[in-house]
């Protein structure tokens, strides 16, 4: 049985990569989904795609009034909202401060904050009344950056450590009528893009990043696909599975962090447990 079936849904970002494989699965788990999404072309894609159980709102997270839309489109076409899932973001391909000119700080920083931590504030504001409504709750899409350095420049993971601080304090603001929660997750290919104030807007990450080279220093050995990260935000959307978690953010990073220093002997096993490894 479905832990989220009937279930309203307001998700950001749903175009492609994470966001459309929450929308496929809270779909295939019987819930209606509202997507809120900056592409003009991915959000005529999801509407033809999904039909009746979807509604897309075309606009921008930066902008609170396009999240007041969204979730006004969304209760008004599904009666009600459940769960806000913030997941739109942007990457800045890893800019060193070194190499970027402090023209470049200064706009890709409100460009980075704006998406990424901004967005998800101003969404969880505009949800607000309807959660209260429901007792809903909020997840936050965050990722290996809001622990670690080296998955991004320092923009990107200024960001992803900001909504770190923003989930502990609205999980605190919020008890105990919302519950806000969050899902780290580690590389995936997808069509994440860079900054248009530091050009990057027509480069998506695996322009960046080896998926291969990827699998194979995560300790679980493989690469993971966006699918592989929404099993996390059912439980924790789902209310029966859910009544005490509230600021929590799951790692959910195939054993990266885990790793620590490089292991040369016993204790690593090898993909089919048979056999340790000293090479990984
Ligand atoms: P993606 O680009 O495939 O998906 C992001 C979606 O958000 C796209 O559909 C894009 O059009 C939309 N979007 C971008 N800016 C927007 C805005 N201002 N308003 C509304 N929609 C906007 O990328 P993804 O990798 O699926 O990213 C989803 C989330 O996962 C992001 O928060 C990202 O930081 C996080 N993440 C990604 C990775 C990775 O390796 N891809 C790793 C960890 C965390």
């Amino acid at each position: 049985m479905s832990w989220i079936k009937d279930q309203v849904i307001l998700l950001t970002g749903g175009g492609s990569g994470l966001g459309l494989a929450l929308v496929e699965r809270f779909i295939d788990e019987g819930a209606k989904v509202g997507v809120l999404e900056l592409s003009a072309e991915k959000a005529t894609a999801l509407a033809h795609c999904f039909g009746k159980d979807i509604c897309v709102i075309h606009g921008d997270v930066a902008s609170f009034e396009d999240n007041e839309r969204a979730v006004a489109e969304t209760v008004r076409r599904f009666g009600k909202l459940d769960c806000f899932v913030g997941n739109a973001g942007i990457w800045d391909h890893k800019i060193s401060l070194l190499d970027a000119s402090p023209e470049q700080i200064d706009k890709g920083f409100d460009e980075l904050m704006g998406v990424n931590l901004k967005g998800y504030i101003l969404g969880a504001k505009a949800v607000l009344p309807a959660l209260t409504a429901s007792e809903g709750s909020m997840i936050f899409t965050l990722s290996n950056s809001s622990w670690f350095s080296g998955g991004g420049g320092v923009l990107y993971t200024a960001s992803k450590h900001g909504a770190v601080g923003m989930i502990r304090q609205l999980a605190y603001e919020l008890a105990p009528v919302i519950r806000v929660n969050g899902v780290a997750p580690c590389g995936m290919p997808s069509d994440l893009r860079g900054a248009a104030s530091l050009s990057q807007q027509d480069r998506c990450i695996t322009d960046n990043l080896s998926l291969e080279s990827l699998g194979a220093v995560l300790p679980l050995q493989f690469t993971p696909q966006p699918k592989d990260f929404t099993g996390p935000y059912v439980m924790l959307a789902s209310r029966a599975n859910n009544r005490t978690l509230t600021g929590v953010m799951i790692t959910a990073d195939a054993g990266l962090s885990i790793r620590g220093i490089r292991q040369t002997t016993a204790g690593v096993m090898s993909p089919n447990k048979k056999e340790s490894s000293n090479d990984r």
